[in-house]
């Protein structure tokens, strides 16, 4: 760079020569701050999401870029949201890449300390033999000589990062196992 053109990238110069005379817009900043660009302008596609973490459903859009998220932020056309996210809503990026966030299933033992590693094979085999067998022992054929055919020592209690078919299968699968405490968060 040269000595003018250092000189002229002074911001009091820029303001007392250019069209920023109080030095609240283009004089101010920086050629580091005006080669900014904002990560959605770098996305190649734009996907209308809903947030996963709370009952409120906020519209986001995800951006893409290379088949990874690059960035999302509120959907403006949401109806529910209108552009907004709240907090945990906005690092909802680091639901899908943050480095520390756990990809395998960790199983404590009944009086186990520690956690272990299990195969996602293995871990729903345990948990299909822990609903069966207590389905089993808790089964319910009659209460008070009504028939009720039904167990009270399964319950389920969704999250609001389930989608309507999601829990539309949680039903069927619960109803259909007997149980008849079946809840989701989304209640607001
Ligand atoms: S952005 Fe916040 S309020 Fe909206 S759904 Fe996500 S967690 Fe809930």
């Amino acid at each position: 760079m040269g000595v003018r053109q250092w000189i002229e990238g002074w911001p009091v110069v820029r303001q007392l020569t250019g069209a920023d005379p109080l030095g609240r817009g283009a004089a101010a900043e920086s050629r580091v701050t005006s080669a900014l660009r904002p990560r959605t302008s770098q996305a190649d596609r734009v996907v209308a999401s809903v947030c996963p973490y709370c009952a409120v459903g906020c519209g986001q859009k995800v951006y893409v870029r290379d088949g990874k998220v690059t960035q999302i932020e509120g959907d403006p056309d949401s109806p529910i949201s209108r552009g907004r996210l709240c907090p945990k809503g906005s690092a909802s990026k680091q639901l899908v890449t943050n480095p520390n966030r756990v990809t395998t299933v960790l199983y404590r033992r009944p009086h186990g300390t520690e956690w272990e590693e299990l195969p996602l094979d293995r871990a729903m085999d345990m948990i299909a033999d822990r609903v069966i067998e207590t389905r089993r022992r808790h089964w319910q054929e009659e209460d008070g000589g009504q028939r009720v055919r039904r167990t009270m020592a399964i319950a389920s209690l969704g999250g609001a990062t389930l989608d309507n078919e999601e829990n539309y299968l949680m039903k069927k699968l619960y109803t259909a196992l007997g149980a008849i405490q079946i809840e989701n968060q989304a209640r607001i």
